[in-house]
């Protein structure tokens, strides 16, 4: 039991990184402090590895050295190719590979217990242990086939529309209690079979927690797959008797699981009715429902200009549109010189906006937008009513009125920006056709005062930006 008894050094190692982790969580809660987060992030977990690389013979150094630069270089090209808004089937991703990790890590520890310190005189497997490597298999298992199926449906590459098995309430119930029983068997039995079929209903159940849900609840979904990350981490560090990693593996897991609970807050949402799946269900068997032809309005940019430069107060609200074309920088612009002119602007952020939480803020924050103009749902949703013109620039579904008051339609319960109480509406995407995230029409469009501006947000935001310095 040598990796047991962990040198105070070491120890002490691991809790000035924790503590940094802790501090890195708090830094991050605010624009203005998260890149102080992000390095004492950065510093935690330099410590974190240098200790458990100076400390543990788990390889030879050039071992690790091999596998540090094949992994660290695939990540450095990931990372530097990929577009922002691919971010979250890249998070899905890098999850499913924290699941698999915690996987080989079990199946690692069970196939030679006496090189990870939890094999007792006569060869068994400690029993304290056995439930920690189950459970670490079971999360990880889970967390990793889950996590391919979100990143197909994220990626596209599946359709985004709940699967429903009939009768997968039961099934999937059943599993779980099948997977819990086993591991409490394992205690008593360490055979191959028990640990290969924890194994294998793990994956299973991954697969069908995750094919119910629908797309509009995939925010959720990642942030859930986020938390499941963590516990897996967690349950491996008990295992690896890694402090380290139990700690870092509890922030994970409980900073994933408040955002879920937070990000369900924002969708009206109740979580266990997430978990549970279905949703978005209707919009995908009325295939979007056939389209009316109804009268809508064009506007151009020397209208928004002209508006504009006359309001007084403008709220812009932006969404995964913005980010597809990168208006951020040119809206900033916009935002200056209508300042300049006199009028009061501030820009909505919607706690889903976009495809990843934080998703706006950190493209205007990358603008320079300053934070104090920037505001959350609940505390900006009363202006409107007080707005001369609501500028949509690439939102959709959160704009959605059907979410108040359609009870058929995916997205119904959302909080949604009250853009109707605007006194004008410009509404910037590309086409009449284009549609959401969740897939359905939007009301907004063919409202009295809403004047589409049809282009891509960047080119449309930069012609206005002419139009205002003429
Ligand atoms: P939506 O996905 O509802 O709408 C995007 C809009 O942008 C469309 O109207 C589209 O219309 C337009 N658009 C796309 N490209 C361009 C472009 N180049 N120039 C101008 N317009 C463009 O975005 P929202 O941000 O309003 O809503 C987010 C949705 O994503 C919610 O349903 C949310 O649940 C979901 N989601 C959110 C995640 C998160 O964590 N934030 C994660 C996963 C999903 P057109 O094609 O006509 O241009």
């Amino acid at each position: 039991m040598e990796h047991v008894a962990v040198s105070p050094w070491v120890a002490l190692a691991y809790l000035v990184s924790g503590v940094l982790f802790i501090l890195a969580l708090r830094g991050l809660s605010s624009p203005a402090t998260s890149r102080a987060g992000n390095r004492y992030g950065m510093i935690g977990m330099t410590i974190a590895v240098a200790t458990t690389l100076l400390t543990h013979e788990i390889a030879s150094l050039p071992e690790i050295l091999v596998a540090l630069a094949i992994g660290g270089g695939i990540g450095f090209v990931i990372a530097r190719k990929i577009a922002m808004t691919d971010m979250p089937q890249l998070v899905a991703a890098f999850h499913s590979l924290v699941g698999l990790a915690a996987v080989l890590v079990g199946l690692a520890a069970y196939l030679n217990p006496g090189a990870f310190g939890i094999m007792l005189p006569d060869g068994q497997i400690n029993p304290v242990s056995r439930i920690e490597l189950g459970l670490g298999i079971a999360i990880g298992a889970i967390t990793f086939s889950g996590s391919v199926i979100a990143f197909l449906k994220l990626a596209g590459k599946m359709s985004g529309s709940p699967i429903l098995l009939p009768g997968r309430h039961v099934l999937n119930l059943g599993t779980l209690i099948a997977i819990v029983g086993l591991v409490a068997y394992f205690t008593q039995d360490q055979s191959a079979w028990v640990i290969a079929t924890i194994t294998v209903l793990s994956f299973i159940i991954g697969f069908l927690l995750i094919i119910p849900i629908g797309g509009a609840d995939m925010p959720v979904v990642v942030s859930m797959l986020n938390s499941y990350s963590g516990w897996a981490a967690a349950a491996m560090g008990f295992t690896l008797h890694n402090t380290a990693m139990i700690v870092t593996g509890a922030l994970v897991g409980s900073s994933g699981a408040i955002l879920s609970y937070i990000m369900c807050k924002a969708m009206n949402r109740g979580f266990l009715a997430v978990i549970a799946g279905g949703f978005g269900a209707e919009a995908a068997a009325g295939g979007g429902a056939a389209k009316e032809q109804r009268p809508w309005k064009r506007g151009s940019a020397e209208d928004a200009a002209y508006m504009m430069k006359e309001a007084e107060n403008v709220i812009i609200i932006p969404g995964y549109g913005m980010a597809v074309s990168q208006a951020q920088h040119a809206l900033r612009e916009m935002g200056d010189v209508l300042k300049k002119e006199g009028v009061n602007v501030k820009y909505a952020i919607h706690p889903v906006a976009g495809r990843m939480p934080g998703h706006m803020n950190v493209l205007l924050a990358e603008a320079n937008v300053p934070y104090d103009e920037v505001f959350e749902l609940e505390d900006i949703n009363s202006e409107f009513a007080q707005a001369d013109v609501a500028f949509i620039i690439g939102a959709n579904d959160v704009v959605n009125p059907a979410a108040k008051t359609d009870k058929s339609s995916p997205i119904y319960g959302m909080p949604v920006f009250d853009v109707d109480k605007a006194k004008t509406i410009f509404f910037v995407k590309r086409s009449m056709g284009g549609v959401g995230y969740a897939g359905v029409d939007n009301d907004v469009f063919y409202m009295d005062q809403t004047m589409m501006l049809l282009a891509d947000a960047k080119k449309m935001v930069e012609d206005i930006v002419k139009a205002l310095q003429h």
